[in-house]
């Protein structure tokens, strides 16, 4: 699925593409894309002789800005989109085309079928779902260390699961939470109450370089992923963390290990990133450390209740 860098990266290539772009016509060929209106003929003739003027986002959602009308798309797993000339051959799984008055189409394809898209009148788009429950945009300057920390609160849900809501911050899948992680040192199973202000700033900048770093390489291009004009992002390349099972950590050189986090595959350097206590008791017998008597008591207590829990 797209992250917030490869739907940044389709952002600035659609902005070029259609910026400008009368509507002629639409052709719905699959109607379960339209959420609203889910009328095939009611959405086209709402965007017929509409022009596009640009391409924002909000999160991992496509916003673009025509005269009078928004129309809000999600790519979900496959969706992606391409400028063609009329004529040229629509290929398979094509299910809308906006024909413009100059003779080229944007082609929304989906092998899946999981896209979405919404039309509002221009405003309403942030009231109604999806935009309205959306969490804070990462590389939005109102995301302060101050307003992650805020929102982290006292928050006891592990930190991983935490970022993946997009409730919570906007843009953040599996790929970038696990590169963030592992760039400020910290366990995915970290409890959010648990990290230290020291930790929770770390996290902060490390969401933001990572974010911009991928966003600056064009995204990444696990599996099948291609920008609007096909070409392929670069920073799979700078991966530290997601996807180097078995190879070695950039920072201390241990395998980075896989496991998974509320059903999540997850890449993490059990030495860079300490395991918060609650899971010490299985991981310490894995890789024996010296610890005090005090600890062992303690460990001993927390299996106790554990087991009582089951
Ligand atoms: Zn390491």
């Amino acid at each position: 699925m797209p992250e917030l860098p490869e739907v940044e990266t389709v952002r600035r290539t659609l902005n070029q593409l259609i910026a400008g772009k009368r509507i002629e016509r639409v052709t719905v060929n699959l109607p379960r894309i339209l959420q609203k209106p889910d009328d095939p003929q009611v959405f086209a003739a709402m965007l017929e002789g509409r022009t596009f003027q640009s391409v924002e986002r909000r999160g991992k959602f496509l916003r673009l800005v025509l005269d009078g009308l928004v129309l809000i798309s999600h790519l979900r797993m496959e969706g992606r989109y391409g400028l063609y000339g009329k004529g040229e051959p629509v290929e398979l799984h094509t299910h809308v085309l906006f024909h413009f008055t100059d003779g080229t189409e944007l082609r929304y394809k989906d092998v899946r079928q999981f896209g979405t898209m919404h039309l509002f009148a221009p405003g309403d788009e942030w009231i109604a779902a999806p935009l309205n429950k959306l969490g804070l945009e990462p590389l939005d300057e109102s995301f302060t260390p101050d307003e992650f920390r805020r929102v982290l609160g006292r928050r006891k849900t592990k930190i991983k699961p935490l970022l993946l809501n997009q409730e919570v911050v906007v843009g953040l899948g599996n790929i970038y939470v696990d590169e963030a992680l592992h760039a400020a040192g910290i366990h995915p199973e970290t409890p959010a109450d648990e990290l230290k202000r020291k930790e929770q700033e770390k996290l902060h900048a490390a969401i933001v370089a990572t974010l911009a770093a991928a966003v600056e390489a064009g995204g990444s291009s696990i599996k099948s992923y291609v920008n609007g004009q096909g070409e392929m992002g670069l920073f799979q390349h700078s991966l530290r963390a997601y996807g180097r099972t078995g190879e070695p950590c950039l920072v201390c050189g241990s395998p980075i290990e896989k496991s998974v986090v509320d059903g999540r595959g997850t890449h993490v350097c059990l030495k860079c990133q300490k395991p918060p206590r609650a899971s010490l008791g299985s991981l310490a017998d894995a890789a024996p450390r010296r610890r005090s008597n005090a600890n062992a008591k303690a460990n001993a207590v927390k299996r106790r209740l554990d087991g009582a829990e089951r």
